[in-house]
């Protein structure tokens, strides 16, 4: 079996990860106050949901 003749730098596994996420996937923006909402959820500030209020006004 092929073993890795070196250790990986702590560089190279930072390099590799740059592409790591940082953000929590299924977030997206409010079309409505352009806060960070969960998708297919309410927005939590203004409680809308596709242009329609939800929760209170
Ligand atoms: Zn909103």
């Amino acid at each position: 079996m092929a073993v890795p003749k070196r250790r990986t730098s702590k560089t190279k596994k930072n390099m590799r990860r740059t592409h790591y996420k940082l953000q929590v996937p299924g977030m997206t923006t409010c079309e409505n106050c352009g806060e960070m909402k969960l998708a297919h959820r309410i927005c939590k500030s203004c409680g809308q949901y596709k242009g329609k209020v939800v929760v209170g006004e």
